[in-house]
């Protein structure tokens, strides 16, 4: 029996591509893993009426740890995002989402080290919404106005932004944990509790008292999520672990992502108490389907975070050197970092021959 059994979605799009790359490179190291393969997507909804099976589900929850492709989530179709509906399955209340520089990527800074520990399960993405014009969306106005809670105009439509001392407490405790098994000497608590007092307000207290218990251990500071992009664009090198309600969480993993040379590098994960799946940061990127163009190193770098949490630090070791060897010798790169660093997509490989070049320097 294999030492670990991993369940791989491979997603669609570009998606069952860079899975392939990734499968093949985290084999090479020697580690031993067990594949359960099983689809999600438009593509089997037909077959089973639903995006995400339930057995997808049950495969994840068995096997505890998964690592997917992006999924598209096509719009206007009323078909639910599975990401979203994977988190809220397994309740995967973080979303991990590191960012640190790697010489050859073409990025504006060479030394980031940031982790993003963004709170994946309530906030402005609770889906609590109320549309315009409906009887409920106006009774919800009027209780509003009769509670003295202030004045909203009739013809508004409205998202609720619940944020709770429980989802407040584990997400900070998680990144206070993170920081201490990782050697990471500070933790950024990143909000507007000075305009949201009742749901950053609460978040921030949350925040304060968690801190309190690793007061000597992990430094804490908070910082206006405004002033915070700013201070990321300016002095990255001022952050090490930030923590942030979902949709601030969001917004800034993204602008962390682009210090660090953009979507095409940037790692993921949703970790919850008994389960993790494992995910890059970007999307299907449909219009490189099936053209071995798509840059797979977010994907090799998803299973870095993978192995890592296998305890698999061996083999996570090894790719992280040989993504950064291939990266910095420049010439076995994909058309996405060519184009950075020359401003033509000119001799770049494609996304096997960029694996394979991985693979030779273990
Ligand atoms: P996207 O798929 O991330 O692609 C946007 C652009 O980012 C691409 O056109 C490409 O830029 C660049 N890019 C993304 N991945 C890349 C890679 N591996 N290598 C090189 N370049 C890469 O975003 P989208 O077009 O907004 O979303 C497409 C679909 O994916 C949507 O249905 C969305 O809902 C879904 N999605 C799924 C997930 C997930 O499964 N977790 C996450 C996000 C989005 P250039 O065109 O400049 O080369």
């Amino acid at each position: 029996m294999a030492k670990h059994t991993v369940t791989l979605i491979p997603g669609d799009g570009i998606g069952p591509e860079i899975t392939d790359a990734m499968r093949r490179v985290v084999e090479a190291t020697g580690v031993d893993i067990a594949w359960e393969v099983v689809e999600a997507g438009a593509d089997v909804m037909e077959k089973y009426g639903t995006p995400l099976p339930e057995h997808v589900i049950e495969s994840v929850r068995k096997n505890a740890v998964a690592i997917k492709g992006p999924v598209t989530t096509p719009v206007g179709t009323g078909f639910r995002s599975v990401n979203v509906a994977l988190r809220r399955a397994l309740d995967l209340y973080v979303n991990l989402r590191p960012a640190f520089s790697i010489a050859g990527t073409g990025a504006r800074y060479d030394d980031v080290d940031i982790v993003i520990v963004r709170e994946n399960t309530e906030d402005l993405y609770a889906g609590v919404e109320f549309e315009e014009g409906k009887t409920e969306t106006l009774e919800l106005i009027e209780f509003v106005e009769a509670h003295g809670a202030g004045s909203i105009r009739r013809d508004s439509g409205i998202s609720l932004k619940p944020i709770s001392i429980t989802g407040s407490e584990r997400i900070v405790r998680y990144a206070f944990e993170y920081a201490l098994a990782n050697s990471r000497s500070k933790v950024t608590a990143v909000h507007k509790a000075n305009i949201l007092k009742y749901s950053d307000g609460l978040y921030l207290d949350v925040a304060r008292r968690v801190a309190a218990e690793y007061e000597g251990r992990v430094e804490f500071e908070d910082r206006i999520v405004d002033a915070t992009c700013m201070g990321l664009v300016m002095h990255p090198e001022d952050f090490d672990v930030l923590v942030l309600p979902n949709l601030y969480g969001d917004i800034v993993s993204d602008l962390a992502a682009g210090l660090v040379g953009g979507l095409g590098i940037a790692p993921g994960a949703n970790i919850g108490t008994d389960a993790a799946v494992f995910e890059p940061v970007h999307g299907s990127a449909p219009k490189y389907t099936g053209k071995d163009m798509a840059n797979p190193t977010a994907e090799i770098l998803t299973a870095v975070l993978m192995l890592q949490h296998l305890g698999e630090r061996e083999a996570a070791d090894k790719i992280l050197a040989g993504v950064r060897s291939v990266l910095a010798e420049g010439t076995k790169v994909t058309y996405d970092i060519r184009r950075t660093n020359t401003g033509s997509t000119d001799g770049a490989v494609g996304t096997q021959a960029y694996a394979d070049a991985i693979i030779a320097t273990f």
